[in-house]
């Protein structure tokens, strides 16, 4: 059997939910003894060609261009998973969801005419499928590498039925 492989995708975020990856440390190792690492910029610049059989997806969708990526990213990969409260929920910069965002671009941006932006920064599940969530600001460490270990064993990950920081 072939060894599965993991893609890790980012979109509009801090990165601080693919960095708890990186400190997964020891547990990650056990894992990455497990899975072929296919994609995942924050950790190399080799890329190996889909389908991936988990994706992990970090961010929101506040551009068109990702939008567009996102059906992509869940056309290629077989288990998609998000990660955090920006993939899950839009994260803080859908706090522009309630403003008016041609007014924060050009209070931000000097030249605004060139930006491609959303009105709105939406979570993944708002435009592909999703098959599992986790939760928090970062995700918790033990989650992720529980989620993905399940997958790997074929079993059902044991996540608690809410997180801590109710979303
Ligand atoms: Fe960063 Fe929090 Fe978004 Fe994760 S959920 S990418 S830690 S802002």
């Amino acid at each position: 059997m072939d060894t599965p492989t993991l893609a890790v995708w980012k979109f509009a975020s801090c990165d601080g939910c693919q960095l708890s990856l990186l400190d997964c440390e020891d547990d990650l190792l056990a894992v990455a003894g497990r899975v072929r690492i296919a994609h995942f910029l924050e950790a190399s610049s080799d890329v190996l060609p889909g389908p991936y059989d988990i994706s992990l997806v970090e961010g929101s969708i506040t551009t068109p261009g990702d939008a567009e990526r996102i059906r992509q990213v869940r056309a290629e990969s077989r288990l998609l998973i998000t990660i955090g409260a920006c993939a899950t929920a839009g994260g803080i910069q859908a706090l522009r969801n309630q403003a008016d965002i041609t007014e924060y671009a050009r209070a931000v941006y000097a030249r605004p005419e060139y930006l491609r932006t959303l009105a709105t920064s939406t979570p993944i599940a708002a435009h592909v499928d999703v098959d599992y969530e986790l939760h928090g600001c970062p995700i918790d460490r033990r989650q992720l590498v529980e989620t993905i270990s399940a997958l790997l064993a074929g079993r059902r990950p044991a996540l608690p039925a809410h997180s801590v920081c109710f979303e």
